[in-house]
């Protein structure tokens, strides 16, 4: 099948025919009908984090079930899926508590060691071994990946669409209903508006926040926030987004999402919020970036400072949730797609995602 190959920063990503093993014990084959182009695809293109390679770019993603492995019970052939880059073991004390976006097995093993389930990967080329990304892999025609990470959705929901809730809006809308708990009436700032500001955005409007104030240093992106539920923009492009927050509600903010990730913007959330206020690290730095803050501040204020990984996701559960919100009209994705491109594509998307022109590309196989 063809593939997007991911060598070293050093060399531009490559579009070659690689080799797909069946699936094994508890996996399926899925066939790719639209994967999404994220920012931590280019964080691992720009050498910014360092999983294993060579590896199949792409961890957002949605497709067909075209193949059961053995064991596999609730999925049959022609299923529609979206792609969870958490797929729970299922085993360990964090998944039987139902916290699966912190799986162990995922933690220490699959996502590290760019494998699956089993510790083997079933990506080749020319008879060397070839990585998952995320233990999803993407941006090719087919993914193997295990049987709970891939997350039957209702047929008629329009499948390309889709594959944005396996990351961008699981991760957004998470981060505010089950990371952070967004109670109504609160106040809600969002510093960064692509994919999963957006996302954070529309959950935050989904918990009934009363303000929730978009800040981006494009106004096209804040912009689109105002059209997704955000009630006040902050163009942070020639000012200081604290002060400008501040300017607004004196107080601060019940909550500050960080949906970048940058040491800077970190510190921003930190520093915009009120008494009992939670800042919540939703978009992801470098490896080895570090941010600081007040901790006098901190507990004097009652504060918190949250991480979420993918939104603390339950896949099973949440997925199928978002899905059926977009279908009742309450969570709105079309608006998210810039565009929908050819796999040869993946370069010039990733580009404009790495110059901030683009909301969110999806690659069509
Ligand atoms: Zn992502
Ligand atoms: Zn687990």
């Amino acid at each position: 099948m063809r593939a997007v190959i991911f060598t070293s920063p050093d060399r531009p990503i490559e579009i070659v025919d690689v080799d797909l093993a069946d699936p094994g014990p508890g996996e399926v084959k899925v066939k790719i009908t639209a994967a999404g182009v994220c920012h931590s695809d280019l964080h691992v293109r720009r050498g910014e984090w360092q999983p294993p390679v060579p590896l199949v770019m792409g961890h957002e993603g949605s497709g067909v079930v075209v193949q059961v492995g053995a064991g596999v019970s609730g999925l049959v052939e022609g299923d529609h899926v979206v792609l969870s880059w958490v797929a729970p073991c299922g085993q360990c004390r964090h998944c039987r508590a139902g916290r699966e976006a912190r799986c162990q097995l995922v933690a220490t093993v699959v996502s590290p060691g760019g494998v699956l389930h089993d510790g083997t990967s079933r990506l080749s080329r020319d008879g060397e071994t070839v990585h998952h990304y995320l233990g999803v892999s993407s941006f090719a025609e087919y993914a193997v990946v295990p049987a709970s990470g891939a997350i039957r959705i209702r047929d008629d929901a329009p499948l390309d669409t889709m594959a944005l809730v396996g990351c961008a809006v699981a991760t957004g809308v998470g981060a505010v209903t089950n990371t952070a708990g967004v109670e109504p009436g609160s106040t809600v700032a969002v510093i960064g508006c692509g994919g999963v500001g957006l996302s954070v955005i529309q959950g935050a409007r989904l918990a009934a926040a009363e303000r929730i104030i978009a800040i981006d240093v494009r106004p096209e992106k804040t912009a689109l926030a105002m059209r997704l539920g955000a009630t006040d923009q902050i163009d942070a492009s020639g000012v200081d987004s604290v002060a400008a927050l501040l300017d607004l509600l004196p107080d601060g903010v019940d909550y500050a999402f960080d949906a970048i990730g940058k040491t800077t913007t970190t510190e921003q959330a930190i520093r915009m919020l009120g008494l009992g206020g939670a800042a919540v690290i939703v978009g992801l730095p470098p490896t080895g970036a570090r941010a600081s803050f007040e901790p006098l501040t901190l507990a004097e204020a009652d504060q918190r400072i949250l991480g979420s990984n993918y939104g603390s996701v339950r896949p099973a559960i949440d997925i199928p949730a978002l899905v059926d919100r977009f279908m009742a009209g309450d969570l709105l994705l079309e608006e998210l797609i810039s565009s929908r491109r050819p796999l040869d594509a993946a370069a010039a998307a990733l580009d404009e995602l790495e110059v901030g022109q683009s909301f969110r590309t999806l690659l069509i196989p």
